[in-house]
């Protein structure tokens, strides 16, 4: 269960926002789930990103009941080094009828089929009765399959339970990492202040010109968290090239900066005025930053909240955490940008 306690900001769970100012944008799979029906889901079958991507076969036996606490002493003294040891969620029984069980004796890693469970207890001279399971068309029924992750929210832990084996819900693992981070909310707030006037001084300077430079008023700011070293960049697709919008030039910033070779951007966290656009999003993946936060959102081209949830993508080998600042009145109003335009 999450650690409330050892984080002294303000956190609600439930809408995933931290001190009323930042607002978790969630893994595309939890949000998922968070808007859905959980009843709806088990009856129609789930969607495809609610389903477990792998799975764990595991040794199925049916048992007495009343034999139930000889198998759970068992499977305590004999199989604590299996992977179903370290997955608590997982129930071990489940129940045929009142004398019958089913149970879940350990993954096939372990023990690889039954024969090989019959010699072991042969070897440790223990007898214990069981049979081999049977299915609908009553033939027999020795593994299953179990999810290999623990459920992400409460509704798929139902469903997963219905369909492939009950499971108990401890808790959403989102908690968990909401409560971990650090959150330094004078720096985040003085940080995201900054971009915000900035990107205001630029749109001033742009409305005031005789001749339109069609710069756009995107700012970032690159922050290294271990040495404290800042790098504020701007859109500069007018002067140069398509692609140089904040982030791509924040990034090549920071690389030039760097002696060593590595991961880019791997000590740094990123301040933006505007919600990112795909390339920007998936730059920042490559960068191996840790967290980013921003002000507005883009409905049509931003690629963290509205559109594809980037900064999460399973498949995708890394990801990192995103945070919008949702108190409209600190800091100031960001201006608005063509809600076509990628930035
Ligand atoms: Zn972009």
């Amino acid at each position: 269960m999450v650690k409330k306690i050892n984080n002294p900001v303000k956190i609600d769970y439930v809408n995933c926002i931290v001190e009323d100012t930042l607002k978790q944008i969630k893994p595309s799979l939890l949000t998922t789930f968070s808007d859905s029906n959980s009843n709806d889901n088990c009856n129609n079958g789930l969607d495809e990103n609610q389903k477990p991507l792998n799975f764990i076969k595991c040794l199925l036996i049916q048992i007495k009941s009343t034999d139930t606490p000889k198998f759970l002493k068992f499977i305590k003294e004999y199989c604590s080094a299996d992977i179903l040891s370290r997955m608590p969620h997982i129930k071990r029984i489940k129940k045929i009828n009142k004398q019958d069980l089913l149970l879940l004796l350990c993954s096939l890693d372990f023990l690889p089929n039954i024969l090989e469970f019959e010699e072991f207890l042969s070897k440790k001279n223990l007898h214990l009765a069981y049979n081999k399971p049977r299915n609908d068309c009553n033939s027999t029924l020795e593994y299953i399959d179990i999810p290999e992750i623990y459920p992400p929210s409460k509704d798929i832990c139902s469903c997963w339970s219905e369909i492939y084996w009950p499971m108990t819900w401890r808790g959403n693992p989102n908690d968990q990492i909401l409560n971990d981070m650090e959150y330094n909310m004078t720096e985040i707030k003085n940080n995201l202040q900054l971009i915000c006037e900035k990107s205001n001084m630029k749109f001033k300077e742009e409305e005031e010109a005789k001749v339109s430079s069609k710069a756009l008023p995107v700012v970032t700011l690159f922050v290294n968290k271990k040495t404290g070293e800042a790098i504020l960049s701007t859109d500069e697709r007018h002067k140069s090239r398509p692609i140089d919008h904040s982030i791509m030039c924040g990034i090549r910033d920071v690389c030039a900066q760097l002696s060593e070779d590595g991961y880019l951007c791997l000590d740094y966290e990123v301040y933006t005025t505007h919600e990112p656009c795909s390339m920007c999003c998936m730059a920042l993946i490559h960068s191996r930053i840790s967290r980013l936060f921003y002000l507005k959102d883009m409905p049509k081209t931003g690629c963290l909240k509205n559109n594809y949830h980037m900064h999460s993508i399973k498949p995708l080998n890394s990801s990192y955490h995103v945070f919008q600042w949702v108190n409209e009145k600190i800091p100031l109003a960001v201006p608005n940008i063509d809600p076509d335009v990628c930035v």
